[in-house]
């Protein structure tokens, strides 16, 4: 330890969800902003979504890639709330919430390189 830890930014929180509030975080792999939450009350899932908001014909093309879409409930005086865009909740017309789909990751997970030196994390 060098004692240069890079501090995050501000808005960034790093703790565990506790519930469905979406916290902003960056993606472990790719560092892009997701959304973070657990969703649903029973089993809650933990969530990593995409910030972006999506019309619908994005929501479908997500759903098609196998990634689960949620309603950001956003309220001027409640903090937002992340929920599971259930079969229900679709059929029963058209919300007003915000879109979001699971977080796409642009990034792969690491191959393993059994073979390669380890490199520096230069990164930091
Ligand atoms: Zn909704
Ligand atoms: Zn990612």
């Amino acid at each position: 330890m060098t004692g240069a830890k890079r501090k995050p930014p501000p808005w960034l929180d790093t703790s565990l969800p506790h519930n469905d509030r979406p916290r902003t975080q960056l993606c472990p792999r790719c560092r892009q902003p997701i959304l973070r939450a657990l969703v649903g009350h029973v089993a809650a899932l933990d969530v990593r979504a995409d910030p972006q908001p999506l019309d619908t014909r994005q929501e479908l093309a997500a759903r098609l890639q196998g990634r689960s879409t949620y309603c950001l409930r956003v309220h001027p005086h409640l903090p937002p709330r992340l929920i599971h865009r259930g079969p229900e909740h679709i059929r029963a017309g058209h919300c007003r919430h915000l879109v979001v789909a699971d977080h796409h990751c642009t990034r792969k997970p690491a191959p393993a390189k059994p073979c390669a030196a380890p490199e520096p994390d230069r990164l930091f």
